[in-house]
């Protein structure tokens, strides 16, 4: 580590913020870990209310300028930051399996084509926007886009640069200027990103990026009262204190939160296919907003279900996500470990059985959790209603699809749900009666940016992807001109 520069796995990353198109250091420094075997990655600016008034300041100051930049130009823009990111991919990847422990092959063949893929969706769905002009007893309206100024992006640890540049894309393809707080315990990739963008040209201060708490940092950039925009995605309690922030000044909102949400396996089902279904909620170990982790299987073939989901699951490898045979890598910090570790101690005391897993794998050090399976949970339980984030599945039976559907709904959350059936018309029924804002059928994590994304009940408010991400960061306007 030489000044403001730590070297991961090779890589230069600048440890400060990036503010107004330069580099700003702070007086604190936060310790930044890894999760694969708790070495340091470096120290990293602690971001205060001074830095996040700085940061308002240079979105503020550059989005005259930005706003008014032709949307070719942006596009144009936005496709050499994917470019950039493109050609530093191997950078991207190994940085952030350091940083966060999930796969170095998923960020290799998924999340970091998908970081290019956000920019080049949104720079090109921008130049197809608007054509909405009608008449009114010779009167046009002209429906316009406009851009509605500086916005917060705050975003979490668990696919920090893919669920970061989901924000950022569309924010700057709408004409918007930019401050992303990243999560504390992933903050380099958005640090990489930066350097990239000035690579790529993109004009001081439209994009900023400050590291730091969410209680410090973060607070002080949603209760700003320049900020146009707050796009949060996290956990609920977090979102409350945000959604309550952000009331001061009524400033509009995206929530992208938690879920519990289900896998509703029927007897009709392909079983080969639902069982991978069902294991392949084990990924990033867990720690996925969308995972399915309320398996609910017909009982009829409960039996043989779980008989061919243990013999699948004890197959999974766990260790290095370094390492190309790894399934499963590390979670994220010992506090996220002890949550979930509460989370199966209470269920367990409660009465429920480990089918597979229920502790630590201790040989591989404090942070990875095997892969657990519980059954003989009571539906109203905390492990049935409560987000775990971890590898933690449960199993409950059902009868009849009416059953299915009244146990799938039964929770405060409705991110999405997953439904294994060889009848179609089935799986049309009931997709119609699920609470969720993706359904998979006999799928899982099949995802176009074209399609809106969030969730119901408490899994979120809004929905970003496609014109939804437009709808959200443009101050929509409608102009009457008589004839
Ligand atoms: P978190 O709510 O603890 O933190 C998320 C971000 O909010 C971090 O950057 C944090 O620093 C910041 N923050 C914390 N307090 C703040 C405050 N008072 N003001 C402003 N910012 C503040 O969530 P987490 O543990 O990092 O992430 C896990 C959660 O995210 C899970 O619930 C998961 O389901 C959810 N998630 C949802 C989606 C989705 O798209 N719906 C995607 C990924 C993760």
């Amino acid at each position: 580590m030489t000044d403001h520069i730590t070297t991961v796995a090779g890589v230069a990353v600048d440890t400060r913020h990036w503010i107004g198109g330069a580099r700003v250091a702070s007086e604190e420094t936060f310790t930044d870990v890894s999760p694969i075997d708790g070495s340091v990655l470096g120290e990293i600016a602690r971001g205060t209310a001074t830095e996040a008034t700085a940061a308002v300041a240079a979105a503020t100051a550059a989005f005259p300028g930005w706003a008014a930049t032709p949307r070719a130009e942006r596009a144009r823009l936005l496709h050499a930051i994917a470019d950039g990111v493109e050609k530093r991919l191997e950078e991207f990847a190994i940085v952030e399996t350091s940083d966060n422990g999930a796969l170095l092959r998923s960020h290799r063949r998924g999340v970091m084509p998908r970081v290019a893929h956000n920019f080049r969706f949104f720079a090109d769905r921008l130049l197809d926007l608007g054509h909405d002009d009608f008449e009114t007893r010779g009167h046009t309206n002209h429906v316009s886009w406009d851009p509605a100024g500086p916005c917060v992006l705050i975003t979490p640890w668990n696919a920090p640069l893919m669920l970061a540049t989901w924000k950022i894309a569309p924010a700057l393809a709408a004409g918007n200027t930019v401050i992303l707080k990243p999560a504390e315990w992933t903050p380099l990739t958005a640090s990489l990103l930066a350097d990239v963008t000035a690579e790529a040209g993109l004009p001081a201060g439209v994009l900023n990026i400050v590291q730091g708490y969410g209680a410090e940092v973060g607070e002080a950039l949603v209760t700003h009262a320049d900020v146009r925009r707050i796009s949060f995605t996290g956990s609920v309690p977090t979102a409350r204190r945000i959604a309550v922030a952000a009331g001061d000044h009524l400033t509009p909102l995206s929530l992208e939160l938690g879920g519990k949400s289900p896998l509703l396996v029927f007897a009709d089902a392909d079983l080969d296919l639902a069982v991978d279904l069902a294991v392949e909620q084990y990924d990033n170990a867990g720690q996925v907003c969308l995972a399915a982790t309320r398996i609910l299987v017909e009982e009829t073939i409960a039996e043989e279900f779980t008989r061919r989901f243990t013999a699948k699951a004890a197959a999974l490898t766990q260790g290095d996500p370094r390492d190309p045979a790894t399934d499963i890598g590390p979670n994220i910090h010992p506090r996220q470990v002890e949550k979930i570790d509460g989370f199966v101690r209470r269920a367990l005391n409660a009465g429920a059985r480990a089918i597979i897993g229920g502790g630590p794998k201790t040989d591989l050090g404090g942070l990875y959790y095997r892969p657990t399976l519980l059954t003989d949970v009571a539906q109203d339980s905390e492990i049935v209603q409560e987000e775990v984030f971890g590898p933690v599945l449960t199993l409950q039976t059902f009868a009849s699809e009416d059953e299915a559907v009244a146990l799938a709904n039964d929770t405060r959350f409705g991110l999405a749900a997953t439904l294994a059936t060889g009848d179609p018309e089935r799986a049309e029924r009931v997709s119609a009666r699920l609470v969720a804002g993706t359904v998979w059928v006999n799928c899982f994590f099949v995802r176009d940016l074209r399609a809106p994304f969030g969730g119901a009940r408490q899994s979120g408010v809004g929905r970003e992807g496609g014109t939804w991400s437009f709808d959200f960061y443009c101050d929509l306007k409608n102009t009457v001109t008589a004839p």
